[in-house]
Formats: C-alpha cells, structure tokens, sequence
C-alpha cells in the first residue's frame, strides 16, 4: 500500500528511487561480563580490521570526489587505530576485567576523549572529536550494526534524514542522489537552499519521513508540490516519471532564453544574478545565463574541514569566482557563520537562541584574526574582475563602520605591500535584521548598496524560526509587513542614487517576482536553477502594471490578500 506524506517543497523536480536512510544508529549494549577472553579479543581486533578497510575505502573516495584535504581527515582516523596506545589498554581491560570488547572501548575511549576535550589547545580537542567519530565506527562493527555513509553511495537512491546539515549536503555526490526527504527544516534552511543550487528535488518539513520509509523502499519525491510517496503503485510511477519528463523539457525550453536580456514587456531591465556557495556551484551560473553574482555564501569554504582556510586558500577561490564570471558582479558576503551554520573546529559557544546569537558580522568583529584575512584574499582577488563586498547581519550602522575600517585599514596594508587592489569595489550590507531596514535612510548615506536578505529579515520580522515546520505559516515572504520593509529600503537606496538588490529567497519567488519589480528592486539574486524561469516570468509582465499592482499589495492586510492580488495581475 502505497504511503503519502506531505512536506514542505524545498527545490524543483521529482525524483524516483530506493530510500537511503540516513539516520543515527542504535549503539546500544549490555556491558556484560564475558567467559572466552580470547575470543572477545580477537572480536575486537576483527572489528578494527574491518574499521581500517571501511575507512581506507571512505578515505580514497574522498580524496577522488572532494579533495585531498578533505581526505586528510580520514588519514587522522586511521592513525588513530593504529595506536597501540589506544587499542592495548582495551585489550588488556578485556582480558584483565573480562568487561566485553564495546564496553572496554567505551571506557578507555572515554578517557582519552575527557582528557583530549579538557586541554586548552585546539590540535587536542580535534584528536578527542577523531577518537570519537572512530570509536563509532568500531562499536558499529562489534554490533554489526551498519553506519550510513552519504560519500559511499554508488548507486540512486532519495537520501531520507531527520535533517541535513549543510556540510552532509555539500558532501551528496549529485550522479547519485537523486532527491532527498527530512522530517525538518523549510524552504530557507541551508540544506534547501544547497539542493536548490545543486538542483536536486527535495522536500523537508515532513515531520515523520524516518519513521515511515525502510532501507531501500522505493519512494517518489515531488519538489515542485512537497509530495512524497513511499511504496508507490506501478501507476503512479508512470505518472511521476512523465511528470519528470514534462520537467525536464520545460527546463530545455528554458534554455532558449538563456542569453536573452531580462525585460519587461513595456522595456525596463531587470537585473537577474545567481546565489552560489562555492566556486563548483558556478557551472550553473553560466548554464542559467544569470547576469552576475549577487551573493557568494563565503561560509562554505570554511565547512567540511578541520582548520581555517588560509589567506591563499581563499584569494584562489575567490580569483576563480571574480575571473570566471567576467567581469561581470561579483557580491561576496564575508562569513556567516552561526545559527544553523556551525563549524565544529571554531568551538562556538552553545547558545539558547544561536539565531539571534554570536554570529556572522558580530563574531568577526570579535575575532579580527579571522576577519582580516578573508578580508586581504578578497581585495587580493579584486583585480580580477568587478568585486563588491558585503557584510552579513548587520544590526547596526557603528557595525558597518568597524567593519568597513577594517576592510580600509586592510587595503591600505596591501597597497603598502606593493599589492594590486582594485578601485572599484563597492562595500555594502545585507538587510536582514529589521532594525537596519527601518534605518534604511540613515545606512543609506553610507553603504554603497543594499542586498535584502529576506531569509532572515521574514524570520526576525514575524518572529518565526526559518528552521521550524511548525511555525512555517507565519513564516509569511508576501505579509504587507515585509513588502513595507522591503519598499522602505529600496525608497531609501534609490534616494542616495544608490541600489538595492535581494539575495533571500523570495526574489526567486513567483509570487513575489511582479511585487518586486513594481516596487522597484534593481537586482534579483536567486538559486542559478531559477533564474530561467524568472525571466520568462518578467518577460511577460508590464512594469507600469506591476507599478500599481506593488501599490495596492502594500494596503494589503493579509497574506493571503495579497496573494489573489497578484493572481489578478496575472490574469
Ligand atoms: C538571507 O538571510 O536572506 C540570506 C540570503 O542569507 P542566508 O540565507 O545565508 O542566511
Ligand atoms: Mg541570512
């Protein structure tokens, strides 16, 4: 009997295969005592050879699909089965205490692990986080119990988690994944936001999804409804699969007006570029004919690792970014990391409310040894194309002026140097958090321009987590609220002759597409895989129209008031 779950829809497109759970694994045991010694060794010595072939497996198709950096994190792992310091303690404690082999792994585990996380040294609490993650594995072995391993998977599957980490995202390997299902999480949450750039059909927010799908049952994802069925009906596949047809050649269709220009039908311009996270996501920039980049999520490259990046490591990717789009806009937001976006090697502090914590601009201006050298590969990498920077988060107009002192003071060491910079940066701000929005005039005068980062501003605005399924209705991007918000800003920029684009996701957004242009957004910045549709979108729509139509959605009470709204523009 087939099962029907309804979620959230998080990125276009339907896919169809075997369910890949990827889900925490029971690890639990009895600890009891045990007769054959002997035997309980060689047990625990088979479970570490069987761990060395695993993770040798794990850590050669690293090193080919992501990296040999990120490969070096394997060749830790391994090291530390290798430690005779490590593993005879537990033979012993077996064969001394007759304690079975995952409780002596458990304990002396233990112990290294206190030891290692209560050092003040950052080389130290790294080794505790290695010890754990391979004591996982070995546990896993002695209960035969098999662990999920998203970067092994060579063959389709739809990815089925409770969540999706960004950095479990940047890992999926696109020839195989072919969609993926999580109990939480909306359509702004990274992982959405990642799947909608690798365009892989994805659907979060189900609330139940780990509990209704086995290993390898079959199930469909419909991204473009928020529809999954597990254990479809052989009708229901040939329906879904047509659909998927009809999918991709409307994505072909699409293609035509790849290097056409994006205007209205009474001929004004609007300015179309791409959201892209690392220099792999740019291929999509160039297949979807954006016209620049309007936000590179620098945070990326700081995940999936165990240190910083250094200056160079960054000055390349960013001179990849800037040199590959030509001169075209490039908009770099300087790290954001925090809220759902952690890095384990920074030791963030655990916060009640870390949306609303240390994070993104706050955290760099706290820790200038971090800022500053992303800030030096950036105007680095400037000269190679047209570079603008901005600064994530932003609450208040003083954080912009340390932020950009910095940025300054960090120029002129450059050039002191002898190191080339361009002239032509332009440095502005994310407009995300309200209090900056109802400041829009007074930032104004100082920014060179705005990008609204609507992801956040909806959520600081109605008071609703991006993150929660729960509250997900008054997560509400068409609420007169943050139309007003959003026409302020623009009112505010455009008064300066400075410009306002949006990088949230509501720029991408059909609905609000004709809300924006009436109100006069000059740039729209959205997943690559977008851009195509929102162009056709424009094409057919009259500036003046949409003039008044913005006009009326402002005198709007309701959401849902202005949704018909706009079905009677589009009429
Ligand atoms: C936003 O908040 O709208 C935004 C673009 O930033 P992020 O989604 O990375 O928080
Ligand atoms: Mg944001």
């Amino acid at each position: 009997m087939p099962n029907y779950i309804k979620g959230i829809a998080a990125s276009d497109g339907v896919a169809i295969a075997r369910a890949y759970l990827l889900v925490e694994p029971d690890l639990s045991f009895d600890n009891n005592k045990v007769s054959d010694v002997n035997a309980e060794v060689e047990k625990f010595q088979n479970a570490i050879n069987t761990s060395k072939i695993e993770l040798t497996k794990i850590r050669n198709n690293a090193e080919q699909n992501l990296g040999a950096d990120k490969a070096a994190i394997f060749d830790a792992h391994l090291l530390v089965l290798d430690d005779p310091e490590l593993i005879q303690p537990i033979e012993e404690k077996i064969n001394n205490e007759q304690v079975n082999a995952p409780t002596a792994l458990t304990e002396v585990t233990d112990q290294f692990i206190t030891i290692f996380d209560s050092m003040d040294n950052e080389y130290m609490k790294e080794r505790a986080a290695d010890i754990r993650d391979v004591r996982k594995r070995v546990l896993a072995n002695l209960l035969g119990v098999e662990l999920p391993n998203p970067s092994m998977i060579d063959e389709s599957v739809v990815i089925i988690g409770n969540d999706l980490t960004p950095s479990d995202t940047a890992q999926l390997n696109k020839e195989f994944v072919q969609g993926f299902v999580t109990n939480i999480g909306g359509r702004t949450s990274h992982s959405a936001i990642m799947s909608r750039s690798l365009e892989i059909p994805a659907v979060v927010g189900s609330k139940t999804i780990t509990d209704e799908v086995n290993q390898g049952d079959m199930v469909i994802v419909d991204g473009l409804t928020g529809e999954v069925i597990v254990d479809p009906t052989s009708d229901e596949v040939i329906a879904y699969e047509n659909k998927r047809e009809r999918f991709f050649e409307d994505k072909k269709e699409l293609q035509k007006l790849r290097d056409e220009e994006t205007v209205t039908v009474d001929g004004v311009h609007a300015e179309l570029a791409a959201n892209i996270g690392t220099p792999n996501d740019l291929s999509g920039v160039i297949e979807n004919g954006a016209e620049g980049i309007g936000l590179y999520r620098t945070e990326f490259l700081y995940m999936g690792r165990d240190q910083l990046p250094t200056e160079d490591e960054q000055f390349e990717a960013y001179k990849e970014v800037i040199q590959s789009m030509d001169g075209k806009r490039v908009v770099v937001r300087t790290l954001d990391i925090g809220g759902d976006k952690e890095l384990p090697y920074l030791d963030l502090p655990d916060e009640m409310n870390p949306f609303l914590g240390y994070r993104a601009i706050r955290l760099c201006l706290d820790q200038p040894e971090i800022f500053r050298p992303q800030l030096r590969a950036l105007l680095r990498a400037s000269v190679y194309g047209k570079l603008n920077i901005m600064f994530p988060m932003v609450a208040t107009i003083q954080e912009f002026r340390d932020a950009k002192a910095i940025l300054l003071e960090e120029k002129e060491n450059l050039t002191n140097e002898g190191v080339d910079v361009s002239d032509d940066i332009e440095i502005g701000i994310m407009v995300e958090i309200p209090s900056t929005a109802a400041l829009a005039d007074v930032f104004a005068k100082e920014v060179d321009f705005f990008s609204i980062g609507t992801n956040d501003l909806i959520q600081y605005t109605m008071a609703a987590d991006r993150m929660s399924e729960r509250v997900s209705y008054l997560y509400q991007p068409y609420n007169p609220a943050i139309l007003r918000l959003v026409k302020q800003v623009i009112e505010a920029s455009h008064k300066e002759n400075k410009w306002t684009g949006m990088c949230g996701e509501m720029a991408g957004d059909e609905t609000a597409i004709p809300i924006l242009l009436g109100l006069g957004l000059d740039e729209f910045s959205m997943s690559a895989s977008s851009v195509l549709k929102a162009r056709r979108q424009i094409k057919g729509l009259s500036k003046n129209e949409m003039n008044e139509l913005a006009e009326r959605a402002i005198d709007c009470a309701t959401t849902e008031e202005v949704e018909a709204l706009v079905r009677e523009y589009s009429k």
